[in-house]
This record gives structure tokens, C-alpha cells and sequence, in this order.
């Protein structure tokens, strides 16, 4: 009866407070972490997430 799941933080490998339903779909989402305090671009599809590589990002976020 798992429908939805907390976000694993790609950076640190803990629960960020995003969550994702099975039918959610994100396309270069950026994911704010509030453990580490940073931003993974993700994508997700059915519960699957992605990591997206984006050096766009690395050096606007300061
Ligand atoms: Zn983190």
C-alpha cells in the first residue's frame, strides 16, 4: 500500500521533506535538501528518482 515516498537527498543520503506520489512526475526538479542545505536537479518517474548532473547550478547556488 506504498503509494508515496520521501525523497532520498542525493548529496547526503537522507530524507529531504519532498514528497513523491506513484503517479508524480518531475522533469529537472530542483530538489532542496534541509539537512545539507542543497540543491540536486532530479527527475522521477513512478517513484524512480534520477540525479541530474547540472554545473549550471554548482555555481549559481551560493
Ligand atoms: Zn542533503
Amino acid at each position: 500500500m506504498q503509494t508515496s515516498n520521501w525523497v532520498i537527498c542525493p548529496k547526503c543520503g537522507r530524507k529531504t521533506h519532498t514528497k513523491l506520489r506513484e503517479d508524480t512526475v518531475l522533469n529537472h526538479f530542483p530538489l532542496y535538501c534541509p539537512k545539507c542545505r542543497r540543491e540536486s536537479l532530479i527527475s522521477a518517474d513512478k517513484l524512480k528518482v534520477r540525479t541530474i548532473k547540472d554545473e549550471r547550478s554548482e555555481s549559481q547556488t551560493q
